[in-house]
């Protein structure tokens, strides 16, 4: 894709009409629809997406029929690449025609955790992950062709045309990288490969298991196998995993369906002496948390929590484990910090150092989205890349 050059909107100051995939009820497919995207107001951008992709949150979500996160009509989607159509009032480091990458994380700048090198957690707006806006509350940008608001999606909105983006969510990025690899490290890709640089922090010659080989997973293991990691373990039930993983630097793989009477801990501890140096749980089921945890060196184990699970219920583990210097830890967004960290991930792919290529499994239009859940339901996509005007 060529150079995105600035122009000048003729929509400045007016709602944009466009399509949208709407999600109207819980598991149903989306509805493409025609929409009125709103102007930006104070410390918001206009975006045009071109191009987006699906993440397991977004088939979380869709999915969800209980409790406060359930709301309809919503646009969902929080991985893409856009270029930015107008800008609201107080907004002096995005302008027209800049390539942007929306983070469903913010980053503030300013506050005291955005401003320590440990913290990710932007104490000032991370709290809120339910509203719409970032600074408006439940005020919707959206609205469908009846006039009815439509919900936004972790500040993000991607499967439209155009969305309306806070500036604590903004990454503005180099034109050099392709945007359809940019938009890999709007979230899965780069909350993987954070896990293993920042949370971690992982050695040379270190030993891992990684739970769930989707796009999370495989961006851990991509991460651990550029910092020179001996041995990774994948662990997936779907066996096509090992093969793809393989690209990635999965070393070994264990299939859970195949263990037979052995836990998949006890398969990883005697393939380790004893257990892994790092263990990272990729998919969203507290089963596999307490399994990682065991799976772990007793004195050192540290497990890297990045799936939650749908009904976010508690998870049992040993506190002798944890007494004898066993830790667990969570990695929202990878501990990455999006404004400071984004930009270096996509230096590393310029210069070479990064595999982000392989995890584009699959391209379609917008208009098919409703297949691209099907790929990922299935295990058949890593990332599917959905364009905008192709
Ligand atoms: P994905 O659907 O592409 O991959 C999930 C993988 O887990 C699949 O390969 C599947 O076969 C495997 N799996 C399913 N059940 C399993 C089991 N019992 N044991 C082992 N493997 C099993 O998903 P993804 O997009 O890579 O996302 C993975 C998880 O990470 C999701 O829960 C998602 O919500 C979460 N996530 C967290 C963050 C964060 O900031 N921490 C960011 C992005 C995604
Ligand atoms: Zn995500």
């Amino acid at each position: 894709m060529g150079k995105i050059t600035s122009s000048i909107s003729s929509y400045e100051g007016k709602p944009i009409r466009c399509k949208a995939a709407i999600c109207r009820k819980a598991g149903e497919a989306l509805v493409i629809e025609e929409i009125y995207v709103d102007p930006p107001q104070a410390y918001e951008v206009r975006i045009k997406i071109l191009c987006t992709s699906l993440c397991h949150t977004d088939l979380s979500f869709l999915k969800l029929d209980d409790g406060p996160h359930v709301r309809f009509p919503r646009i969902l989607g929080h991985e893409a690449v856009g270029v930015v159509e107008s800008i609201g009032e107080h907004v002096d480091a995005f302008k027209e025609g800049d390539v942007v990458l929306p983070v469903f994380h913010p980053h503030c700048e300013e506050c005291r955790d955005c401003k320590s090198s440990k913290s990710n957690w932007c104490t000032r707006f991370a709290e809120d992950f339910l509203s719409n806006t970032r600074r408006y509350g439940m005020t919707s940008r959206f609205k469908d062709s009846s006039g009815e608001n439509i919900h936004h999606f972790l500040f993000v909105s991607s499967f439209s045309e155009y969305t309306v983006v806070d500036i604590a969510h903004l990454v503005k990025i180099s034109q050099e990288i392709p945007v359809d690899k940019a938009t890999l490290l709007s979230c899965g890709v780069s909350t993987g490969i954070g896990a293993a640089w920042k949370v971690a922090d992982l050695e040379e010659g270190s030993t891992i298991a990684v739970f769930g080989l989707g796009a999370v997973g495989l961006a851990v293991a991509e991460g651990a196998r550029v910092r020179g990691a001996a041995k990774i373990i994948g662990v997936d039930i779907n066996p096509d995993k090992f093969e793809l993983g393989r690209k990635f630097g999965i070393t070994d793989f264990v299939n859970p369906s195949l263990c037979g009477e052995k836990k998949i801990s006890e398969v990883v501890k005697e393939m380790t002496e004893g257990g892994v140096d790092y263990s990272f749980v990729c998919v969203g089921l507290n089963s596999s948390i307490s399994e990682a945890f065991i799976s772990t060196r007793t004195g050192i184990g540290k497990t890297v929590v990045l799936g939650i699970d749908k009904y976010l219920a508690p998870a049992s583990l040993d506190s002798f484990d944890i007494f004898r210097g066993k830790s667990v830890c969570g990695g929202l967004f990878g501990g990455l910090k999006p404004k400071l960290d984004i930009p270096i991930l996509v230096d590393h792919y310029l210069k070479k150092e990064l595999n982000l290529d392989s995890f584009i499994t699959h391209e379609l239009k917008f208009e098919e989205i409703n297949e691209a859940f099907d790929l990922l339901e299935q295990g058949k996509s890593l990332r599917c890349i959905l364009w905008m005007d192709k």
